[in-house]
């Protein structure tokens, strides 16, 4: 039988667990398998930095080639895994090979959600998820005065703001009531919403698309009120699922995301899942979450390699994440959905201010807003005062 740990997809929770597994000692071959072309590398200036810089794409790298060969960390880039097969400790490639595992980890991400309209795939459509998407979307972007963004969460707006800084024209459609709705409080949301109308950006809450106009490449927008937007470009943000269905076809359950105990543990003996792909179990949070973070991918699949290497270590997390718009920094620690009680500390028009979220009185996030000292500390408070819970659900 191998003894290959084998990871289908080298994101960055892949690239993590094959330099956790190599740090822990483990001497098995690690093998790394990707549909992408490029090495292990960062995605949140896809939609920042990178976007606004764009230089070569190796700069984004999480590490040198020289790192990887060194570590004996072996990649199959551009291959893509096409099915799974527990019961024969196997996978087969869409190219018809077939890789038999010894240890087999799902690190497969997410992919970016597109919208069931007419018109959807004409070329000027846009989504924003890997280094390529952001080579066919700069060049757009430099010919493009009208620029309609579909969706105002952390993608949608960070895009906006690079675009408006530009002087390019920029409509960002939401269809909920307020921008950052799915991550955030509506203090947090307002104050998005006012920076970036008050730099040109035209936010439209309660919209939605029902259509792109345009016979050989997009020209515009429908919307369900009948109003038609002018484009030349128009990106959809809207959100990720998780790319689960290799692992359902597996048998895997899977819940819009695949399901894995705090040991990052399927139920099937040997295969593990990491990062965006996977949901768990929050006993902090008091259910399943699934989490589309930097912190997340890397903070679980060291969790998997502690379990693989025979040292588990139960994986309950204080989840955070960051976002850059304009000259803003938000930095949220913990999870908002539930809270019962919530206060504005310092003042948001002074663009330096924190929104704490209680729930039972106990502080289960913070969103810091060009405060990162605020942030620092409210992960540390909340780690604090979410431990009772934890230990009361193990008691
Ligand atoms: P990924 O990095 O998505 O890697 C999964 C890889 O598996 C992909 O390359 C995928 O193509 C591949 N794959 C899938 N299926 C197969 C298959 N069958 N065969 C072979 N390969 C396969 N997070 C933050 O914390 N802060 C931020 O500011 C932030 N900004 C972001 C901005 C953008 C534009 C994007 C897209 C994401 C951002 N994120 C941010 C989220 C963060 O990048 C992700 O949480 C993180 O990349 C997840 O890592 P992962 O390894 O789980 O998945």
């Amino acid at each position: 039988m191998s003894e290959a740990v084998v990871i289908i997809g080298a994101g960055q929770a892949g690239a993590q667990l094959a330099q956790s597994l190599r740090q822990g000692g483990h001497a098995a071959p690690v093998r790394l398998i990707c549909d992408e072309c490029h090495l292990p590398y960062q995605r949140p200036p896809l939609s920042k930095t990178f976007l606004a810089e764009y230089r070569d794409p190796a700069a984004l790298f999480l590490r040198p080639e020289s790192f990887w060969r060194d570590k004996d960390v072996s990649f199959d880039l551009g291959t893509v895994v096409g099915a799974v097969e527990p019961d024969k400790g196997r996978i087969t490639l869409t190219d018809g090979r077939e890789i038999p595992y010894g240890t087999l980890v799902f690190a497969t991400g997410t992919s970016a959600r597109t919208l069931p309209v007419p018109g959807i795939a004409l070329p000027g459509m846009f989504l924003l998820r890997k280094i390529d998407d952001v080579v066919q979307l700069r060049p757009a972007l430099n010919d493009a005065q009208r620029v309609v963004i579909v969706g105002g969460g952390y993608i949608g707006l960070e895009v906006a703001s690079v675009a408006s800084r530009e002087g390019r024209a920029v409509t960002v459609l939401e269809a909920e009531d307020r921008v950052l709705k799915r991550v955030t409080g509506p203090a947090t949301s307002a104050f998005y919403d006012r920076y970036h109308r008050e730099r040109g950006v035209d936010i439209r809450l309660g919209a939605r698309l029902t259509g792109i106009e345009g016979e050989a490449r997009a020209t515009g927008v429908r919307l369900a009120d009948g109003e038609r937007l002018p484009a030349d470009l128009v990106l959809v943000a809207t959100g990720a699922r998780a790319n689960d269905d290799l692992a359902a076809a597996a048998g895997l359950a899977c819940q819009d995301g695949i399901l894995v105990d705090e040991f990052a543990r399927t139920a099937a003996p040997g295969i593990y899942a990491i990062g965006d792909c996977t949901r768990f179990p929050s006993r902090r949070y008091g259910r399943r979450v699934r989490l589309e973070s930097v912190q997340n991918a890397i903070d679980q699949a060291k969790a998997a390699a502690a379990s693989i290497l025979g040292k588990p270590q139960p994986y309950d997390p204080v989840p955070w994440f960051w976002s850059d718009q304009f000259d803003v920094k938000l930095q949220i620690a913990g999870l908002t959905d539930g809270y019962d009680a919530v206060e504005t500390i310092g003042d948001p028009a002074s663009g330096k201010f924190s929104v704490e979220y209680r729930r039972g009185g106990r502080l289960i996030a913070v969103d810091a807003v060009n405060d990162g000292r605020a942030h620092m500390m409210s992960r540390k408070r909340i780690a604090e005062e979410t431990a009772a819970v934890v230990e009361a659900a193990q008691a």
